[in-house]
């Protein structure tokens, strides 16, 4: 433990050399020794790993203790998130804890209390987790620097290449929130960034992207079924969120209970949505779609004033919002504009009828981006948080990058004879002495076989060729002009290795389909983190 001198005189203890659950323990008995009520205490934690199936009990334990002795606790990564949420379980005040993944928001958290004399910022986490970065951003004096572990801002990815799994997916919460600040950064003030996280945050997982979204602005969550809205309210998220798909009747009484907001699209739907609210003593906040022209989800513009002044008599209803969605808003079209035009007139139409609303909302990315006479006082984005581009023509700046990154490790190197068929069906036969490796991935997790392959993938910042059928869950490559490649080194499927990178475009244009769907492709049995 070493004690710094932090910003505005707050003491900070760096101990982020290493971090166990014992360690932990007893860094925060000693912050309970030297515990003072004219004193605020912070415990800043990152993950600890290698505790395997403890995983869980071992970062409770951490979380629980810490509500008994931090006035203020601060997790950064999924694994610490789980001690802070047993702080929140053990009736820490929620204006207490904060949850992050990204070492910015760590810092931008810290700050917003004010650090200062009488604060002492307890800092700890495992090697891995790299708390020391965090430490360095507290620092009164930039040159205490010297006095940390670790000294080198990027160590080399192999440093902590041990994965436990054969293939996994790395999002860059740095990015992400780089992202998010950069699409607010095009919204008034007023505007609401709602963070579109369905399907799992596009793949990239949607708890530790709504933790980072909420941390850097975002004020409302948009999933697209009450399930994946439940799993979010389970994991301690208590924003606002809105199922923006189809909420069946059987499960209006967990969308009360649970505060999620519903779309609303129907006359009909609108009166059973009532009768259940009532019949649970409750009230379904909702915003009603309208449908401007895309022909999905949504209550025509010609029904949407009944609609409305029917809303006016059921009294469990409260209507929040009123939203639209655009159809072309990422092409160079007049179509958005018509659209925008009929929301807009029938907006006055129905703010005659004495309607205020909180929320009004037409953007998704492209509308947002494109479209600034479309913003309204809310922004639904999903793709550019995500780091990709809504379209050819709609493309993200250089402030945004993407956060997905999908990578496996070779399994094994050798080189076959000349006319050696390598995979199923033997589609392709060596010409000569030619050297492959197998990577431990194939169609069972994302990694396409037909109509289209992913074609090539980064080896040693090389591009290597994927040759031969793509099996189940084993592909092989070519590596004959990438020399020293061995058992264990870092395959990179989507993002970067070296000075070359393949992007989500890249494969959408070899997979013939967009970039969202390539996101969305990896399948959920390849671990996020
Ligand atoms: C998915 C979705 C969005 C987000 O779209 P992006 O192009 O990813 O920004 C916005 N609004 C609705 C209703 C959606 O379903």
């Amino acid at each position: 433990m070493n004690p710094l001198q932090g910003k505005n005189g707050a003491l900070l203890i760096d101990d982020t050399y290493n971090a166990n659950p014992f360690s932990a323990l007893s860094a925060l008995d000693w912050l309970s020794a030297i515990k003072t009520p004219a004193k605020r205490h912070f415990f800043v934690f990152g993950d600890m790993g290698r505790l395997g199936t403890n995983t869980r009990t071992g970062h409770r334990l951490v979380g629980q203790r810490a509500s008994e002795v931090a006035d203020v606790v601060i997790s950064r990564g999924q694994n610490a998130g789980l001690s802070a949420r047993a702080a929140l379980d053990n009736n820490m005040d929620a204006h207490q804890v904060a949850v992050t993944h990204a070492t910015n928001d760590v810092v931008n958290i810290v700050n917003n209390y004010k650090p200062n004399p009488n604060d002492i910022i307890l800092i700890k986490g495992d090697t891995r987790s790299r708390m020391e970065l965090v430490t360095s951003a507290l620092l009164e004096n930039p040159d205490d620097h010297r006095k940390l572990v670790r000294q080198n801002r990027i160590l080399p990815t192999f440093a902590f290449h041990n994965p436990t799994r054969l293939s996994w997916v790395e999002i860059n919460h740095d990015a992400l929130a780089g992202n998010i600040r950069a699409i607010k950064k095009n919204l008034s003030p007023e505007t609401t960034l709602m963070a579109v996280v369905k399907s799992d945050a596009y793949g990239h997982g949607a708890i530790s992207v709504s933790e980072t979204a909420l941390a850097n602005g975002a004020g409302y969550l948009g999933v697209s079924s009450l399930e994946e809205a439940l799993i979010l309210r389970d994991a301690g998220i208590t924003a606002p969120i809105i199922a923006l798909n189809y909420t069946p009747f059987h499960l209006v009484h967990e969308a009360i209970l649970h505060h999620i907001t519903l779309a609303l699209f129907e006359l009909s739907v609108a009166r059973t949505y009532d009768r259940i609210a009532r019949e649970n003593n409750g009230k379904i906040r909702v915003h009603v779609k309208i449908d401007t022209g895309i022909g999905r989800l949504g209550v025509l513009p010609e029904d949407a004033l009944t609609l409305f002044r029917h809303l006016l008599n059921l009294k469990n209803i409260e209507v929040e919002g009123v939203y639209t969605h655009f159809s072309v808003a990422d092409e160079k079209s007049n179509h958005t504009a018509n659209q925008l035009a009929i929301f807009k007139t029938l907006l006055r139409d129905i703010q005659e009828l004495g309607y205020k609303f909180k929320y009004v909302h037409a953007g998704n990315s492209a509308g947002t981006l494109a479209h600034p006479d479309g913003h309204f006082t809310m922004a639904r984005t999903g793709a550019a948080m995500y780091g990709i581009h809504p379209s050819p023509i709609v493309k993200l700046s250089s402030d945004f990058n993407p956060v997905m990154s999908w990578k496996t490790i070779i399994a094994q190197v050798k080189t076959l004879p000349p006319n050696h068929p390598i995979g199923y069906g033997n589609t392709y036969i060596t010409q000569t002495h030619e050297k492959i490796a197998i990577i431990p991935v194939g169609y069972a997790d994302g990694f396409r076989r037909a109509p289209n392959t992913w074609r090539e993938v980064l080896v040693h910042g090389q591009r290597a060729k994927v040759i031969g059928r793509v099996s189940m869950e084993k592909s092989v490559i070519s590596i004959a002009h990438i020399p020293d490649v061995s058992v264990g080194d870092e395959v990179v499927l989507l993002g970067k290795q070296g000075d070359d990178q393949i992007t989500a475009e890249e494969i959408a244009s070899h997979l013939d389909t967009i970039n969202y769907e390539v996101v969305c492709s990896v399948l959920p049995r390849v671990p996020r983190r």
